[in-house]
């Protein structure tokens, strides 16, 4: 049992449950709430669904320690930021919002009260206005010089980052808080964030010796599976056996995508609509809401739905294609089971659905794309075939470590299909077809020639195609060295060989395009070809139809 204690302990104790209905805190969020109210600087990293908001709602509702005046609270999200301040208007806690929509009357009654005696005890405001409006501005210097000036809240804080995806214009405004306000505290607050984000965090914020709460990132209550991609109908036979009538998400990767799937579900008895960036506002909030009251069970979208959907009986999140980046995978999944309740994600994998991805990565309209951010992309989207063609490591520890975070497989108590499948694998050493693979691709560059990914696995394979023919590749003595091996395993042999370093693909410039990819060998090559590293693969014999 978590020990409560401290000046502050009775208070907080109070609230928890007169105020916020709830029963006992979860991981650290009494402890950020105690060091929010001694006064100090506050980081705060926890899972999706972890319960962030209580953080800094409860100490805001408090008398003593570092509470007095407004709190000021920073989110990228209109939608969460509504949701929240309903919430807390249904507690009868004091909150306003503060956007680039409010309209000037609006705008004009929030001053007022701020100015007034009658202060509220929240005001939520986009990072946007915050940077652009002048009366906003006031406003904070007055609550300042009249030490009203509770703390600042900088939620999703890793949007300040320049390292993640989620990196918005407006927050790096924020670095003038502590500039311009230094001794009102602040606290951030985050679901995703490595070791380089988190100090980028700091360190922008201009945070003083903060007290950091980091928690594990493992989410007890999910099951983890990546699954052959077959069929929509397999899919929907999964769904209807094992969901029946349940909330869940499907993410795909293109807004036709999801039309077309959502419409095909809907044919086959399932209640789902779709949901990607293009759509009208009307649309969106239709969809979003016919979902929250259950009319709708299952949202086929792209990532572009998300970042503040607040449904805790999500049972299922699925990924009909290749997600782009684990952090992004880990983000996904983390919307399933936020009631703690078993939820199952599923990753429906193909190779093949590589392809459209990289060429989605390089065919970028994106001026600030350069050849440095295209590789890092493609490696991150590597890492995710990687983490699909990983048969035999606990799939919490796969993903965990992209967080930094070890995890022991002992921990996953078979919640995952790795563990679940343990006994099933097969191990084979395929040093020998390595170094024939790497030996292709050596003398082909010896011999100036620049071939594909897929050429080279052709020529490796024996295949009986034209392509190879005409380059008279099937002349090579290494044309069908791996003829024996099944397909599948070539597919993760040459992916496991880009994975190492051992072959690269590289960037070509030619005359219209700058981006066709060529297979060379990698840095590491030299330690299968004479240094002797051996290589083995695990994997399933394919299971029964
Ligand atoms: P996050 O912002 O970290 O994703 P939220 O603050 O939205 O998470 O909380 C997620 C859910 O958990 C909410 O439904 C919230 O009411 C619930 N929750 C938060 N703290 C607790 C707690 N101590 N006990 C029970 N439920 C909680
Ligand atoms: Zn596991």
């Amino acid at each position: 049992p978590q020990e409560l204690t401290g000046p502050y302990a009775a208070e907080i104790k109070s609230h928890l449950n007169s105020t916020f209905g709830l029963k006992a805190f979860r991981k650290n969020q009494f402890e950020a709430i105690n060091a929010a109210m001694a006064g100090r600087d506050v980081f705060v990293l926890m899972p999706t669904g972890g319960g962030k908001s209580l953080c800094f709602q409860l100490p805001a509702v408090c008398r003593g320690g570092r509470t007095r005046g407004v709190t000021i609270v920073v989110s990228p999200l209109l939608a969460l930021m509504h949701d929240q301040v309903n919430g807390l208007k249904e507690k009868n806690i004091d909150a306003v919002l503060l956007t680039s929509n409010t309209t000037e009357a609006d705008a004009r009654q929030i001053r007022d009260r701020v100015y007034s005696r009658e202060k509220p005890t929240f005001l939520y405001v986009t990072p946007e206005r915050l940077k652009v409006s002048a009366s906003t501005k006031s406003m904070l210097s007055y609550l300042y010089r009249s030490k009203e000036l509770a703390r600042f809240v900088i939620d999703e804080a890793h949007c300040i980052s320049t390292w993640g995806q989620d990196f918005r214009e407006a927050y790096q405004n924020l670095h003038t808080l502590r500039e311009d306000f230094p001794d009102v505290p602040i606290m951030a607050l985050t679901a995703t964030a490595d070791r380089k984000t988190v100090d980028d965090i700091l360190d922008r914020l201009g945070m003083r010796d903060p007290a950091t709460f980091e928690q594990s990132f493992n989410r007890t209550n999910l099951y983890y599976s990546v699954l052959p991609k077959r069929s929509v109908d397999e899919m929907v036979a999964f769904i209807k056996q094992s969901h029946p009538n349940q909330t869940g998400v499907i993410y795909r990767t293109g807004r036709d995508k999801c039309e077309k799937l959502a419409q095909q579900l809907r044919q086959k008895g399932l209640k789902a609509d779709h949901f990607h960036a293009k759509m009208d506002n009307d649309d969106k909030e239709r969809v979003q809401h016919d979902w929250k009251k259950g009319k709708i069970h299952i949202i086929v979208a792209t990532i572009a739905f998300g970042m503040g959907i607040d449904k805790a009986d999500v049972r299922f999140v699925i990924h009909f294609d290749l997600p782009k980046n684990m952090d992004g995978y880990y983000q996904e999944t983390g919307r399933a089971g936020r009631d703690g309740e078993p939820a199952n994600c599923i990753l429906y994998y193909a190779y093949r659905d590589l392809q459209p991805i990289l060429k989605m990565i390089r065919d970028t309209k994106d001026p600030n794309t350069t050849p440095a951010s295209i590789e890092r992309q493609e490696r991150a989207v590597r890492a995710v075939i990687q983490y699909c063609e990983n048969n035999s490591v606990c799939r919490r520890t796969q993903i965990l470590l992209h967080f930094g975070e070890k995890f022991d497989k002992k921990d996953c108590h078979g919640q995952c299909n790795n563990c679940a499948n343990e006994g099933l694998l097969v191990t084979q050493d395929v040093t020998k077809e390595a170094k024939a693979v790497l030996g292709l691709v050596q003398s082909l560059e010896r011999g100036q020639e620049n071939v594909t990914v897929d050429h080279c696995r052709n020529i490796f394979k024996g295949a009986n195609l034209a392509a190879v023919r005409d380059k008279r590749h099937d002349q090579h003595p290494s044309f069908g060295a791996g003829k024996d091996m099944p397909k599948e395993l070539v597919e993760l042999l040459f992916n496991r060989l880009l994975y190492l370093d051992a072959l690269v693909e590289k960037s070509v410039q030619t005359n219209s395009k700058w981006h066709v990819q060529y297979l060379k060998l990698g840095s590491k090559a030299n330690s299968f070809l004479t240094g002797g590293k051996t290589l083995q693969l695990s994997h399933r014999p394919k299971d029964p139809k």
